[in-house]
């Protein structure tokens, strides 16, 4: 059985480009970047570079690039790290509702801590309550952190509207860029943002890896503690491989942004459209344009959304619902709640995410399979007859 892969928003493959970056520094590369000796100085020229290619495709300086251990870390150190640094000025931070957990966990946990934390709704397609966030701005207000492009119905937020919005109010911008890097334009200069957040393993690059942009003059508290690597911001042996695996794929993305988009935008919208011509009672959910080309996620109406998606495994195909960090739990996600695609819709939606390498022939594979899971599951359904 041939399997197709559609859930490139939970994590992608390592690119055999990327992979081949990798391998020296494994083995006879294998130097700790801080020693004197020319295996020190090999694992130090590698960072380096890295860091300058990370930095060139945000088109930020070397200097202003954190290498970290992904997404979650990045979230973590950027939230906290400013919240701790700047507690004397104000202690209010605002977020949105539909952010990934590595952000809503951590607000929460500086809740716990006397921190007071403003989530701002979205609308019907998954954007962001502008004037809603303007009024909650106060003399307190420290921090807002919003996600370029939300994992689950990759829509896509107004960043550079945001920081117009806050121009001069001395509040940190940050933003989860992890689901945009590698898609959608994302110079940290066009976005106005103080911070972003990247992870390497969503843009085929290795998993465990990532890093934090921080704008020159942002000041934020180190979350650990020990040797001098990054700044003192963020201690711990470089982990070599990864970071120049992810400089690769950074680099891999930003070369062929235009392309890989414009190939999964087409495939994209024909998708949609094969659905909603062949399955009745389908709804698409978040911003029809304002999305991420390689984002399809869809409700189905009297069936659920586990059920489908293990039908389709067992025809070979992947693909997730929600988001896969909640998908074992059986909770409607957070980000459906918030857009409330309504009562009948909200347990089955199915999110498929498309990589560069999907062809028009898998999308119609995929479709047709779609459409004989739902046709035997809403046949087994109690509401199937008022179909
Ligand atoms: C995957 C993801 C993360 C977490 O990144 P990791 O590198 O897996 O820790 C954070 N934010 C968003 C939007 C994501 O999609």
């Amino acid at each position: 059985m041939k399997r197709i892969y559609m859930d490139h928003s939970a994590t992608t493959h390592v690119d055999p480009k990327v992979l081949e970056a990798m391998l020296p520094y494994f083995a006879e590369k294998f130097g700790n970047a801080s020693s004197l000796h020319s295996y020190g100085q090999e694992a130090s020229e590698a960072l380096s570079l890295s860091r300058e290619q990370v930095a060139q495709t945000l088109g930020a300086q070397p200097t202003e690039i954190i290498f970290t251990s992904g997404g979650t870390e990045s979230d973590n150190m950027a939230i906290k790290g400013a919240a701790y640094m700047c507690s004397s000025k104000g202690r209010h931070i605002i977020t949105s509702v539909i952010e990934h957990p590595a952000v809503l966990r951590t607000c929460e946990q500086l809740e716990k801590e006397g921190f007071e934390v403003t989530y701002v709704p979205v609308d019907r397609d998954g954007i962001v309550d502008l004037q809603f966030l303007e009024d909650s701005i106060k003399e307190e207000t420290i921090l807002i952190s919003i996600m370029h492009a939300n994992n689950e119905i990759g829509t896509i937020q107004p960043i550079t509207e945001i920081s117009k919005l806050i121009e001069g109010k001395g509040i940190i911008l940050h933003t989860d860029a992890v689901q945009s890097v590698g898609k959608i334009p994302t110079d940290v200069n066009e976005l106005g943002v103080d911070m972003l957040s990247i992870s390497s393993h969503k843009i085929y690059g290795p998993k465990g890896v990532g890093a934090l942009y921080m704008r020159d003059g942002i000041n934020i508290l180190p979350l650990l503690q020990g040797g001098g690597h990054e700044r003192g911001l963020r201690p711990g042996t470089e982990n070599i491989p990864g970071i120049v695996g992810f400089a690769k794929a950074m680099s891999i993305a930003h070369e062929n942004l235009e392309h890989d988009s414009r190939h999964m935008e087409h495939l994209r919208d024909s998708m949609i459209k094969k659905i909603c011509g062949k399955i009745p009672h389908a709804k698409l959910n978040g911003h029809e344009k304002k999305r991420l080309p390689n984002n399809v996620n869809m409700s189905f109406k009297y069936v659920e959304g586990e059920s489908l998606l293990m039908l389709l495994d067992m025809k070979g195909v992947a693909v997730s619902t929600g988001s896969a960090c909640s998908s074992k739990s059986q909770k409607a996600s957070h980000v459906l709640s918030a857009i409330d695609p309504g009562v009948d819709y909200i347990h089955g939606s199915l999110r498929f995410t498309l990589g560069k390498e999907n062809t028009m022939e898998e999308v119609d594979i995929v479709v047709d399979l779609l459409e004989e899971a739902v046709i035997k599951l809403r046949q087994m359904s109690p509401f199937g007859e008022d179909i």
